[in-house]
């Protein structure tokens, strides 16, 4: 017989943004439960030192910090299950998900907190030497390397941004570029230009990571012309792959708004997707922050526009009973 669980608030992923609002929800009296998808506690798990965390003096891991989250939510009443959501059907209420495992799940509301991931550029290197100076994200990652050689790898807004923000750290900064025009906006573009910290590397695409393990980690990048298809050898410590993020939303195609990008789309300071009482949070509406607090954070404004949802729905059915 299949297995279904019935809850007040269904929370999809167990990352910053699911945990949070699993806290906030367990507070409530709302009894959420966490589907944990195939990554639990999320991307965090995927890194060591973790920084900028408000709250640690000294520098913590990142599986270290999404464990603690997890049992705080426990702590407070949340459940977790160890499964994926593979069916959705947000078409009334309450709203019913299907686990890979066959279980059905049941919530009145639905906070969707699947997160995303950044794109890679494939190579074996970069496998070997990710997180040994090879990164996805300057913001987490360049106060690691405060004054050395740093790349940056793409041409859209995010490459650009994360250029301009090493420019904090490094007085050394390119930026490699498969061709001779950035898709990023004008603006972008001229502020880059005018950066004297930046060099650019145009028509170039990597060939491989160059490095070993630690402490020496990546010590340079082999590059090919795209055109004259000449190698070359960039001496870097750092190397930042910003060729853009896939949002975990392709199970919400046809059933929630989603942007040009396939984020999900949300009102202007909530957290509402396009259907009355599903909720999104974290990086699968965020495409601007991607950060654990910025995660956090609108993990608990799901939590409690949810809360609110119910509080309204529940007024109005006590209304219609007394009429
Ligand atoms: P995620 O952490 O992506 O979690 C998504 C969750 O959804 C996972 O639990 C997954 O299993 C689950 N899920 C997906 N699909 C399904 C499904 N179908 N059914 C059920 N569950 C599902 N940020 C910082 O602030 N500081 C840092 O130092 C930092 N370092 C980073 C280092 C690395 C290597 C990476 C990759 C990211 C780093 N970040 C850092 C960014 C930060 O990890 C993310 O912004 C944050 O984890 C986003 O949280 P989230 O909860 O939205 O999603
Ligand atoms: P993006 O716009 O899709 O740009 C990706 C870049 O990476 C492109 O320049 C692309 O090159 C390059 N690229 C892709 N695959 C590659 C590969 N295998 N090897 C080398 N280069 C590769 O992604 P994004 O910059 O992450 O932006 C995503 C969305 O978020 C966009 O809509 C963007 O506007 C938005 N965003 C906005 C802001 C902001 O408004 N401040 C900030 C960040 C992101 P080509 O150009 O040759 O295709």
């Amino acid at each position: 017989m299949t297995a279904t669980h019935s809850t007040r608030m269904l929370i999809l992923g167990s990352g910053p943004a699911g945990l949070s609002a699993a806290i906030y929800g367990a507070r409530a009296g709302l009894a959420p439960i966490v589907v944990q998808g195939i990554q639990p506690g999320g991307q965090l798990t995927t890194t060591t030192d973790v920084e900028n965390y408000p709250g640690f003096r000294e520098v913590i891991q990142g599986p270290w910090l999404m464990q603690e989250m997890q049992a705080q939510a426990e702590h407070v009443g949340a459940q977790m299950m160890w499964d994926t959501i593979v069916e959705v059907d947000v078409t009334q209420r309450p709203f019913r998900m299907v686990g890979d495992s066959g279980t059905v799940y049941t919530g009145d509301t639905l906070v969707i907190a699947t997160g995303a991931q950044a794109r890679w550029l494939g190579l074996d290197s970069e496998e070997l030497l990710k997180g040994k100076g090879v990164s996805a994200c300057a913001t987490c990652d360049g106060f690691f390397f405060r004054g050395k050689k740093v790349a940056v790898i793409g041409g859209g807004n995010t490459a650009v941004e994360e250029a301009l923000y090493l420019t904090n750290h490094s007085h050394d900064v390119t930026l490699i570029h498969r061709r001779d025009t950035l898709r990023a906006e004008k603006i972008l573009q001229q502020r880059l230009f005018a950066n004297e910290r930046i060099t650019m590397a145009w028509n170039k695409e990597v060939v491989r990571f160059i490095g070993g393990g630690q402490p020496e980690g990546l010590v340079a990048i082999e590059l090919r012309d795209t055109v004259t298809g000449a190698l070359s050898t960039l001496e870097v410590d750092g190397g930042f792959v910003a060729i853009g993020h896939h949002p975990a939303t392709e199970l919400f195609r046809g059933h929630i708004a989603l942007d040009d990008d396939g984020y999900i789309q949300v009102e202007k300071g909530t957290t509402n997707t396009s259907v009355p009482g599903v909720f999104a949070c974290g990086d699968v509406m965020d495409k601007h922050y991607r950060q654990a607090i910025t995660a956090a954070g609108t993990g608990c404004m799901a939590a409690l526009d949810a809360e609110r949802f119910l509080a309204a729905a529940d007024f109005e059915t006590v209304a219609q009973a007394a009429e």
